[in-house]
């Protein structure tokens, strides 16, 4: 049974499988995650390359147990030279919420612009979550100081339980949910560790429920059944299309090395992976939406799009 009342939600213990609804596909994590504290200096960071329309970025993690195979961090230093599997290791930043009460005083001080990216390498609602409730630190903390925008992308259901500080930071919030396909069995072919589909899809239906602005990032694009842009209508209109060409930070390169090309089956392989899948998900997907809903192609539309467009 899932919750949708905010003010219910802070009554309620939101545990895993209230989330998943029993389902443990999104289970299958492994069994030994070395956990280790970290303190950094700063917790906003400059936001530069594709996520240059944010003043900042900010990551209440290092590391991700949802493991994603084609996770562009995984080619980054910090996936590379860790020495450790990626998904098998993750620091949690302790003093967070502290540094983002002072980062902020200190920018709203010099009347800088505050637009911020959550999070660009890691996801703020990974397990470790549940239990550390850092990602819920820094929005109590966002709550009091609110930013001009904040875009919070997860692939976890857990974002719900933060609604009621989602709701005090109205339109200066959207949740972004990640659904790259309909289908489960696509999901534990490229990203068994991640929460199951029907999980997500629930979650996103409390968020608009409750009032949060809200999208759809099919990204990277997965291969998905006729019925995907119908059940998304439903949910949401807007969403974000993005291929593993142009969002894996190096035009398709970091996919490469990391051979994603091998997960497809061999039918599949010449229908959804390459530089044209884009342009036809947005057709599949302009037949199910109505002309005003919000369809950004990140590939084609990515220059000269505001804040608004993310
Ligand atoms: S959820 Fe995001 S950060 Fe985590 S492994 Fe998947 S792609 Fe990487």
């Amino acid at each position: 049974m899932l919750i949708v009342s905010a003010s219910c939600l802070r009554n309620v213990v939101i545990t895993r499988d209230s989330l998943y609804d029993g389902e443990k596909e999104g289970d299958e994590m492994k069994e030994f995650v070395n956990i280790n504290e970290s303190f950094p200096k700063k917790i906003l960071t400059p936001a530069s390359g594709f996520l240059s329309r944010y003043s900042h970025t900010l990551n209440p993690y290092i590391g991700c147990q949802f493991a994603c195979s084609f996770c562009y961090v995984r080619q980054s230093p910090v996936g590379l030279f860790r020495g450790e599997e990626w998904g098998r290791w993750v620091d949690k930043k302790v003093t967070a919420a502290n540094l983002l009460e002072k980062e902020l005083l200190k920018l709203r001080d010099k009347d800088q612009s505050i637009t911020i990216f959550m999070s660009s390498s890691t996801d703020p609602y990974q397990p470790l979550e549940y239990k550390e409730n850092i990602t819920r630190s820094l929005l109590e903390v966002m709550a009091k100081q609110p930013p001009d925008f904040l875009l919070l992308q997860t692939r976890s259901p857990l974002v719900v339980r933060d609604i009621d500080f989602l709701v005090t930071l109205k339109d200066k919030v959207r949740v972004s949910m990640s659904i790259e396909t309909d289908l489960d069995s696509v999901r534990k072919r490229f990203m068994p560790q991640s929460p199951p589909i029907q999980a997500r899809m629930k979650a996103v239906e409390q968020l608009r429920e409750n009032g949060i602005p809200v999208q759809v990032a099919v990204a990277p694009i997965l291969p998905f059944s006729e019925q995907f842009p119908f059940r998304l209508s439903q949910l949401v209109n807007r969403i974000v299309l993005d291929d593993f060409f142009s969002g894996d930070g190096s035009g398709g390169k970091r996919t490469e090395r990391l051979k994603i090309s091998e997960l497809y089956e061999e039918k599949e392989r010449e229908l959804w992976y390459g530089n044209h899948v884009h342009l036809q998900v947005y057709e599949k997907m302009r037949t199910a939406y109505s002309p005003d809903a919000f369809i950004l192609v990140k590939k084609v539309f990515n220059v000269g799009c505001d804040r608004s467009c993310f």
